[in-house]
């Protein structure tokens, strides 16, 4: 079903225990062919906690709090039954795509299993192997879901962002969503750390979902405290539960700086180079050009849906020093991109008439493409590079550049992030 309704379920259903820190929504390789859409996994630890309480969430008016610390205590012996009884009364095990598992681990596996997970691929034999003797797990079906499961325990953050996601009634399920346009842009206006609320070229909310799923909304930013502040902020429906969790989405935690020599599958890649094909735009409207960093060359595609960021793919030149960001389609091979650094910008040159001739002054004629000129009257040759030009202003600045709110990627970190990059690690 939907994943992060599960952590009210868990939460419900073990309320003799505390919850220690936010539940965590971990989202992991976007290029892997056999994930489900968001490829996302919950973590939520639970024991007996200590230390300051954070406000985490609400279920049908009642509060929600998070602790700090753990503190010494022990686990219920029948966690896994009762997990099981949760997957078991929610997953959606007809669909295709869903291949559920959870794991209850007493121990972390090592944080070098989410780093792998988010960036490359793993098999469920591979962390089976590791996760043993940590816990227990359980799967469904091909139980391919116990990679994420696995790697979202494993995940220590080095950058992080929060979402708070609301969820609708259950007979609301499925019917259109009633949230205003003009409350999210107010909401967007006034909270500082909040981010992808609303496409404003587009003219979309983007902070609602457009699938039949239990979310109603869910707000991303830096700042946990701000985050219920914008909750508050919507006019919408009812909201019958609400979670705050801790993520990894907007950090760029999948991207790996490669050469394109060195470009393996499934990878996301920060790559530099030169532009070595200029744009064309295919059908369907996809703009696609081509660059080289000496190792090799590699396509760089600008699909449909990123629109208005298409004209930046469109605007480059021949010899342009740019760096892009985005995952690596196979076949055929390009990047599909997801940001884009413009480095320098060649200089670009614009014919406006044909040179003189310097013995008599009259107009010269030209050879044709790249045979030079002659005088019509006197006969006097000039070369190609003797015509009048002048510099073309480039419709490009030098710098980053992203697509719109809408075409995002849950795991790309938006541009107003950059140097916003958390490093109190030692956060719930
Ligand atoms: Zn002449």
């Amino acid at each position: 079903m939907c994943t992060t309704y599960l952590v009210s379920e868990i939460i419900s259903e073990f309320d003799g225990l505390d919850l220690i820190g936010y539940p965590r929504l971990v989202r992991l390789n976007p290029n892997i062919p056999w994930k489900t859409r968001g490829n996302g996994a919950i973590c939520v630890r639970m024991g007996r906690g200590g230390g300051r309480r954070l406000h985490a969430g609400e279920i049908s008016g009642t509060s929600v709090f998070a602790f700090e610390r753990e503190l010494p205590g022990s686990l219920p012996d029948d966690a896994v039954e009762r997990m099981s009884n949760i997957m078991e009364t929610n997953a959606h095990f007809h669909e295709e795509k869903t291949n559920p598992a959870f794991a209850v681990l007493q121990k972390k596996p090592s944080p070098s299993l989410y780093w792998r997970a988010v960036r490359g691929l793993v098999t469920r034999q591979e962390v089976e192997k590791q996760v043993s003797g940590l816990g227990e797990v359980k799967k469904y079906k091909n139980g391919r879901g116990l990679i994420g499961a696995c790697s979202a325990i494993s995940w220590v953050p080095r950058d992080r962002t929060y979402e708070i996601i609301t969820y609708r009634e259950r007979s609301k399920w499925g019917s259109p969503r009633r949230i205003s346009d003009e409350s999210v842009k107010g909401m967007d206006r006034k909270t500082k750390h909040t981010f992808n609320n609303y496409d404003y070229p587009n003219e979309r909310v983007a902070i609602a979902p457009n699938s039949p799923c239990p979310v109603l909304f869910g707000i991303r930013g830096d700042e946990p405290e701000e985050l219920l502040e914008a909750m508050k902020m919507i006019d919408s429906e009812d909201i019958d539960r609400w979670h705050l969790f801790l993520t990894n989405q907007g950090t760029d935690d999948h991207l790996i700086r490669k050469r394109v020599s060195d470009i393996g599958m499934y990878e996301s890649v920060v790559v530099a180079g030169r532009v070595t094909r200029e744009p064309v735009d295919l059908v369907g409207g996809h703009v696609v050009f081509e660059i080289g960093d000496g190792s090799g060359r590699i396509e760089c595609t600008v699909y449909e849906p990123s629109k208005q960021f298409r004209d930046i793919g469109r605007r480059l030149c021949l010899g342009d020093e740019v760096r892009v960001f985005g995952s690596v389609r196979d076949s055929p091979r390009t990047i599909n991109l997801e940001k884009i650094e413009i480095l320098r910008l060649e200089e670009r040159l614009c014919k406006t008439s044909n040179p003189t001739c310097p013995k008599c002054g009259k107009s010269m004629k030209s050879l044709g493409k790249e045979s030079g000129y002659r005088c019509r009257k006197c006969h006097t040759k000039a070369e190609e590079g003797s015509a009048k030009v002048v510099k073309v202003k480039r419709q490009l600045e030098l710098g980053l550049c992203e697509p719109p709110v809408c075409a995002r990627r849950h795991l790309s970190k938006p541009l107003s992030r950059m140097g916003l990059e958390a490093n109190d690690l030692t956060l719930p």
